[in-house]
């Protein structure tokens, strides 16, 4: 094992901002320590492969790495899927830092109150699944959850284990459900430009618009939510760099401060979205 070596697996990484956010944590605490992007199609045969002492995953893979994991932190195991992974004696251990991630930014960094707040969570992948016990502890109201494979958004909200709060509906049964407090698009559809169509009737003015993805990859769903009219929109670069400093904390017993490396990469990611 080398104590020092940590890594991002996922497939694809190639454009992940964590190594950046990473290397800033270590240089602000005078940690020694190298993290590398690690494309891997087949996640079991990366991490067998790999000798360091932690990880972050990143998607298509958060689900197989609760399943590689000997135990699970409450975090993970409410949400079935492992985003940070520590090396322990009898094997890897298992926590999820997304929901509480993106916590911490809408409630710090965004100053939003998300208590009682009527929510529709799109998607019921890795994302959706890290999110939602987060948001239902932080108080929101109601919890909608739409997923393009419907079965994926029944399992998502058998899990939640709340039936009387969290509703799971079909994509195509939207219209008639009025406006939301709180939207929350956790689909990697606008990554490949296929964002499905959405009634506008779902935002307007008392509506916070959030997107996991950042940078190219939200323009699309808040493009919807501006034309909708909704009040808010919030990308996932605050809970990229949130969730990164829990991680970091995990390995290292130490909580980075996020602010200068939030604001060095807004400024790179407005640059980018404009040029
Ligand atoms: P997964 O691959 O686990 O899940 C993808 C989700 O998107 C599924 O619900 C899938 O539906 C849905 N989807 C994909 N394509 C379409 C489409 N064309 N139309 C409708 N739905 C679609 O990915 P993750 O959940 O891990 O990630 C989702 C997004 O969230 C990514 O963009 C990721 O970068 C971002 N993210 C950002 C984080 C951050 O820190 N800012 C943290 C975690 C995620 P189906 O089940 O039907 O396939």
């Amino acid at each position: 094992m080398t104590a020092s070596r940590y890594a991002l697996i996922g497939h694809p990484v190639a454009h992940s901002l964590s190594p950046r956010i990473h290397a800033a944590f270590a240089r602000q605490a005078g940690i020694d320590m190298r993290y590398d992007a690690i494309d891997a199609e087949d996640f079991d045969a990366a991490l067998a492969a790999f000798d360091g002492a932690g990880a972050n995953v990143t998607l298509p893979h958060k689900q197989r790495a609760a399943a590689a994991c000997s135990t699970l932190g409450d975090r993970a195991r409410r949400a079935g899927v492992v985003n940070t992974l520590v090396r322990g004696d009898g094997g890897w251990h298992g926590d999820n830092t997304d929901g509480l991630g993106l916590v911490r930014d809408l409630t710090g960094r965004q100053r939003l109150d998300l208590r009682k707040r009527r929510t529709l969570l799109l998607g019921a992948g890795g994302g959706a699944r890290g999110v939602a016990p987060a948001l239902l502890d932080a108080g929101i109201g109601d919890l909608f959850v739409v997923n393009r494979t419907p079965e994926r958004a029944d399992a998502l909200a058998d899990a939640l284990g709340e039936p009387m709060r969290v509703h799971p509906r079909y994509l195509d049964d939207l219209k008639g459900l009025g406006e939301f407090d709180l939207i929350v698009n956790a689909t990697s559809a606008t990554r490949n430009g296929s964002f499905p169509g959405l009634p506008m009737s779902l935002a307007g003015p008392r509506t916070a618009a959030v997107d996991l993805s950042y940078g190219e990859a939200a323009v699309g769903f808040l493009a919807w939510a501006r034309a909708a009219g909704a009040r808010d929109m919030v990308d996932g670069l605050g809970m990229l760099v949130e969730q990164a400093a829990e991680s970091f904390a995990l390995w290292h017993g130490v909580r980075p401060d996020t602010d200068a490396i939030h604001a060095e990469l807004r400024a790179r990611e407005d640059a980018l979205v404009s040029a």
